[in-house]
């Protein structure tokens, strides 16, 4: 069975081709280019060498022969990815400001994704399984995805395996307390990856210091935060590191802080040190930025050909 299995998203994202983009009026999209925060990571995992699988659900169409071909390809197990006779794979469509900022809409809740139930858990995929990744992006989807996602979660803590989480917090996607939500899942984290404000909102404090001291997040294993093209900082074992960014031109951003936790729980997965997997980890994500669409992994000969380029980060 793999040693990193995700749950979640195997969708499909259009992306404007214009800056400013308003949904609003008529304009154009490229597309559908393979995506889902879930069906990233575990692409990220494959390339960079360490066996890797889904828990998923997506349609009878075009859009999931997209995602499963690519994800195939890669080496992804999709053993745990269910079909549904129903609904088509999930889609979303994001538009990006001048400031960086981005907007989205998801088609998610009523897609094939939206449907997954407890049901559709093969819990024996998680037998000798290492880390299990959630994704807030689309952990609660649709409370039918929030009960698979709690079902994961009891099936990986039963087997020892740990828990990985990345709320990929989306404006349009999660109202209310994400600190009362997400409470069943940040209980049991054992590492967090998650931008400062991320880490804020979800431990509803008001500095990253008063985060990280916040119940959970001060008994997880690893806490990740993640600054862009600014790399990243790792707190572990009583350490604080800042760990330097990689160089590269800027593409489509979309999609590299989940290719960083694929490839630093890669690493982590064949013994890696975790400040060597972090450096590794930002080198995956400068890479992905270089290319357009969500899924540009890099596999593991392009992440190392880049860290010996810029030697120990810059
Ligand atoms: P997303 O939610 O879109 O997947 P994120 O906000 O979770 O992304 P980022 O901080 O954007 O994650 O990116 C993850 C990591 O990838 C960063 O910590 C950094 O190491 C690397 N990275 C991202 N953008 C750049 C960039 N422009 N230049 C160099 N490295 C980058
Ligand atoms: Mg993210």
């Amino acid at each position: 069975m793999p040693d990193i299995m995700a749950i979640g998203d195997i969708v499909v994202e259009f992306l404007g081709t214009q800056l400013n983009q308003s949904f609003s009026e008529t304009g154009s999209f490229d597309g559908p280019f393979e995506s889902g925060s879930a069906a990233i990571f575990v692409d990220q995992a494959a390339r960079a060498g360490v066996s890797s699988g889904i828990f998923a659900k997506v349609g009878r169409d075009g859009f999931a022969q997209l995602v499963m071909g690519r994800l195939q390809k890669d080496g992804v197990s999709l053993r745990g990815v269910k079909r549904s006779e129903r609904t088509p794979t999930g889609a979303n469509f994001v538009t990006y400001n001048s400031d960086g900022s981005r907007q989205y809409i998801f088609h998610y809740a009523n897609s094939a994704m939206g449907e997954m139930g407890p049901e559709d858990v093969e819990e024996e995929m998680l037998d000798g399984c290492k880390y299990m990744f959630f994704s807030g992006s689309n952990a609660m989807a649709t409370p039918s995805m929030w009960q698979a996602s709690l079902r994961c979660i009891e099936c990986a803590m039963e087997r020892g395996v740990k828990i990985v989480f990345d709320p990929n917090v989306r404006a349009e996607l999660h109202k209310g307390s994400l600190k009362e939500l997400w409470e069943p899942l940040i209980s049991c984290t054992s590492i967090f990856l998650g931008s400062e404000s991320e880490l804020m909102a979800l431990s509803e404090t008001q500095s990253v210091e008063q985060g990280l001291a916040a119940a959970h997040f001060c008994e997880m294993e690893i806490i990740v935060l993640k600054y862009g093209a600014q790399g990243s900082r790792i707190l572990a074992g009583g350490q604080d590191i800042y760990i330097p960014p990689y160089h590269v031109d800027e593409t489509d951003p979309t999609g590299a802080g989940d290719s960083f936790a694929g490839a630093f729980l890669a690493q982590l997965c064949k013994g890696e040190a975790i400040e060597r997997a972090a450096l590794f980890a930002n080198a995956a994500g400068a890479l992905h930025v270089t290319q357009p669409g969500p899924m540009s992994c890099p596999s593991y000969e392009e992440i190392v050909d880049l860290m010996e380029r810029q030697k120990g980060g810059n």
